[in-house]
């Protein structure tokens, strides 16, 4: 590549409003509280990423990540635009002054790759060393709700979704065993394609987890294709509990938040799979290494998203769709949650025959709305996009 330079790194907040709340196992959202980020080369191009901050999943705030960002930017000005040097920096900087962001470094790290990618005409997937990138199906999610309200968004998912060939839905569960049960079977009668569960921690007993999952299975089958985090993220014995007895695969999702943590599962042997996470894990360089560690250990791996624009499930699609191993994405935070738009183009281009498919341009393939090009060139201060 052309000797290429930071010439500086703008961050914004990004707060965005959700169209209806979403609850999870531990937490309801109303809004996405993320971060934006602007790095401009010395040649004028520009490359954007986004971090989804998420305290119990990623470790960080929206205040800290901002916080790490901006001594990034000030550490970043004038480096070369070197993948690996940047995130040397990073770790450096997180070592120097005790503040550690993984969704900063994430979204820094995006930036980075768009930049890279733009500055050689080349899409980021293609960089990541896959000619054709491979086309994995999406789940959409469904968070917490009553059976009626859960079977509404099915008919609604299958009704505006059908004809770019949904086949996956996402059920998040509560961790109260009857009441997911009935959820899960009642959905199965109305959806004809895979279903994916998550429960997000909230089983405490394993063999409670044991219990209800093979109910499930015994009447569903293996259109269950895999769990998320069934058990509390620090307790890895439970875990491995499930995952021997659990006739549906396993995945860590929280209990696997960063390399380190990973390459402690994949040791252990505590899951079949890992939900990869770049909010999570700090960005696709990690990404990448993470994919290495499963892919050598037979592990599979799904790859996942907070409550992420198009901007930052286009640097995930890029990533899924290169390395190895995957077998489910779940990138469906830009279909479904905001109605706002902060690109130019149209999350749905993406949404083909059931898979995310990332654009064949240079570097992510997204360039912000005019009016947030304007708030990224100074001539609007806006904090707050609702
Ligand atoms: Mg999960």
């Amino acid at each position: 590549m052309r000797k290429v330079r930071i010439r500086n790194l703008s961050v914004f907040k990004l707060d965005i409003a959700l169209r209806e709340p979403f609850t999870i196992a531990f937490k309801t959202y109303t809004h996405a509280h993320n971060c934006l980020v602007v790095l401009e080369t010395s040649e004028g191009i520009r490359g954007y990423g986004e971090a989804s901050p998420d305290k119990p999943i990623t470790g960080d705030s929206q205040e800290e990540a901002l916080s790490f960002m901006k001594l990034a930017a000030k550490k970043l000005a004038g480096q070369m635009l070197d993948v690996e040097e940047i995130h040397k920096t990073l770790s450096r900087l997180e070592e120097e002054t005790g503040l550690r962001s993984q969704t900063g470094k994430a979204a820094i790290d995006m930036a980075c790759y768009d930049a890279v990618g733009k500055t050689e005409g080349r899409p980021v997937y293609d960089i990541l060393g896959a000619h054709e990138p491979s086309r994995i199906p999406t789940t959409l999610t469904i968070g917490i709700k009553t059976i009626e309200e859960t079977l509404a968004t099915v008919r609604n998912y299958m009704e505006r979704f059908g004809k770019y060939g949904l086949r996956r839905i996402k059920l998040k569960l509560s961790g109260k065993a009857e009441e997911d049960l009935e959820r899960v079977l009642k959905v199965a009668e109305i959806f004809p394609g895979e279903l994916t569960l998550d429960a997000n921690q909230g089983y405490r007993d394993p063999m409670q987890a044991i219990k209800v999952l093979n109910k499930m299975y015994d009447e569903v089958g293996d259109r269950l294709i895999l769990v998320e985090q069934p058990t509390p993220k620090d307790d890895l014995d439970a875990l491995k509990i499930v995952s021997r007895e659990s006739p549906i695969p396993v995945f860590a999702d929280e209990s696997a938040a960063t390399l380190k943590d990973i390459t402690r599962i994949i040791d252990e042997r505590a899951s079949s799979g890992v939900n990869i996470k770049l909010q999570k894990i700090g960005g696709i360089y990690y990404g990448v290494k993470a994919a290495q560690k499963a892919n050598d250990a037979g592990i599979k791996l799904m790859v996942g998203c907070n409550e992420e624009t198009h901007i930052a499930i286009s640097a995930a699609m890029h990533y899924a769709s290169a390395i190895r191993g995957v077998v489910n994405v779940d990138l469906d935070s830009d279909l479904l949650l905001f109605e706002v738009n902060i690109v130019k183009e149209d999350p749905l281009e993406t949404f083909i025959l059931g898979a995310r498919v990332p654009r064949v341009k240079p570097g992510l393939g997204v360039e912000l709305t005019s009016w947030f090009e304007a708030l990224a060139d100074g001539k609007l201060l806006l904090q707050k996009v609702v």
